[in-house]
């Protein structure tokens, strides 16, 4: 699928995620979308839909984690608050999946033996 670590056990992570979703891209602030968000991870594409309309979604996809809505639904606004969340989901995902020194991969940030590769140094 993608070069990214997280599993369906990262539940703090996608905790963090989905609250970037609420706080920068109005995605559903109750409980029962945040579970349903939680559980369902990770997985390619999640429809929030929020503030970016029907096509509001949220990708893991290439290595990377961000938001974006159908081209078709895109404004001025919609451009601003998909940049910003995206901007804090890279932010997260730096935090948290630290990427190697040595080869790029991404890893735990809670991971003693950091990256396996003979480079293997973490940034920390
Ligand atoms: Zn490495």
């Amino acid at each position: 699928m993608n070069d990214l670590p997280m599993t369906a056990e990262d539940e703090g992570f996608w905790n963090e995620v989905y609250e970037i979703l609420v706080e920068k891209a109005g995605a559903h602030p109750s409980l029962l979308e945040k579970m349903s968000f939680v559980r369902s991870q990770p997985t390619p594409e999640y429809r929030f839909i929020g503030r970016l309309g029907f096509g509001g979604k949220f990708w893991v996809n290439l290595g990377r984690i961000y938001v974006n809505c159908y081209q078709e639904d895109m404004t001025d606004e919609r451009r601003a608050i998909i940049e910003d969340a995206n901007q804090a989901l890279s932010s997260l995902l730096d935090l948290r999946f630290p990427r190697c020194e040595g080869c790029g991969a991404r890893h735990r940030d809670s991971d003693d033996e950091g990256c396996s590769c003979s480079n293997g140094t973490s940034s920390r």
